[in-house]
C-alpha cells in the first residue's frame, strides 16, 4: 500500500507557487521541495568556475559531482553548494537568469531530476518547478498548473526584491520574466507546460488566502 503522496505545483516565475507550497507543507505536515533552488544553486557552481551557464560541454564537467544537498532546519529548506550554505545567495537577482539559462541543458535537468526523485519517493511532499506534474512525477497524487499574467508576476517580483533591499528596475524585470517564461516554454527537453491532468489556477485576481482555499478544496 502507498504510504507517501504528493503534491505537483508548477507554473511560471512570480505565479506564487512557492507561498502556496510553503503554507500546503505546513498545513498537511508534509516536506516542501523547491526545485528551483537546485537550478539555481547549479547556476552558481558553474559561475564560480567561470563556466558559461549555455555551455553543455562545460557543464558536463562539473554535474554529474555536483556537491548539492538540500537540508531542512526547523521545517525550511536550505540549500548547501560544496558544503556552504547558499540559500541567500541563489536568491540574488542575477542569479535567476543564469539559473534559467542552465536549466535548459539536458545533463542538468537529468541530475536534478534524479535528485528530486529519489526525495519524494521517500516521503509525503509538496514540490514547486516547471516540470514536477509532466515529467518529474507524472503519477503525483494533486497537480496544480498555477499562473498569472505577466505584468501581476513583475509587481510581486519587484516588491519582493526591494523588500530585499535590491536595486532593480522594474521594466528591465519585466522583460527578464518574459524572457525566462519563453525560456521555459520553448527548451526542448521537458520544457513549462500545463499536465493534461493538472488543474489550472490564476492567481492575477486572487488573495493569497483565496488561493490556498482554492487548492485545499482539492485535496482531500
Ligand atoms: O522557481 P525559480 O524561479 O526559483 O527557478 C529558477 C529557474 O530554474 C527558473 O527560471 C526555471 O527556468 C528553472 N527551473 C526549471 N525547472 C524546475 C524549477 C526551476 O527549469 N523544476
Amino acid at each position: 500500500m502507498k504510504t507517501t503522496f504528493s503534491i505537483a505545483l508548477d507554473g511560471p516565475s512570480g505565479s506564487g507557487k512557492s507561498t502556496i507550497a510553503k503554507t500546503l507543507s505546513k498545513k498537511l505536515n508534509i516536506l516542501y521541495l523547491d526545485t528551483g533552488a537546485m537550478y539555481r544553486a547549479t547556476a552558481i557552481k558553474a559561475i564560480k568556475l567561470g563556466i558559461d551557464t549555455f555551455d553543455e560541454a562545460g557543464v558536463k564537467t562539473f554535474i554529474d559531482d555536483i556537491d548539492l544537498q538540500i537540508k531542512y532546519v526547523d521545517g525550511t529548506q536550505r540549500t548547501y553548494l560544496d558544503g556552504e550554505d547558499v540559500s541567500e545567495k541563489i536568491r540574488e537577482p542575477h542569479v535567476s537568469m543564469a539559473a534559467s539559462n542552465i536549466s535548459s541543458l539536458k545533463p542538468v535537468r537529468l541530475k536534478m531530476v534524479e535528485m528530486q526523485r529519489k526525495i519524494a519517493g521517500s516521503m509525503s511532499c509538496v514540490l514547486d518547478g516547471r516540470d514536477i506534474g509532466s515529467y518529474v512525477l507524472p503519477n503525483a497524487d494533486y497537480k496544480f498548473y498555477i499562473t498569472a499574467s505577466v505584468k501581476v508576476r513583475t509587481d510581486r517580483r519587484y516588491l519582493e526584491l526591494k523588500e530585499k533591499g535590491h536595486e532593480v528596475d522594474y521594466d528591465e524585470l519585466y522583460k527578464e520574466i518574459e524572457q525566462r517564461d519563453y525560456n521555459d516554454r520553448n527548451r526542448d527537453f521537458a520544457p513549462l507546460v500545463q499536465a493534461d491532468d493538472a488543474i489550472l489556477i490564476d492567481t492575477s485576481d486572487m488573495t493569497v488566502p483565496e488561493v490556498i482555499e482554492a487548492v485545499m478544496n482539492y485535496i482531500k
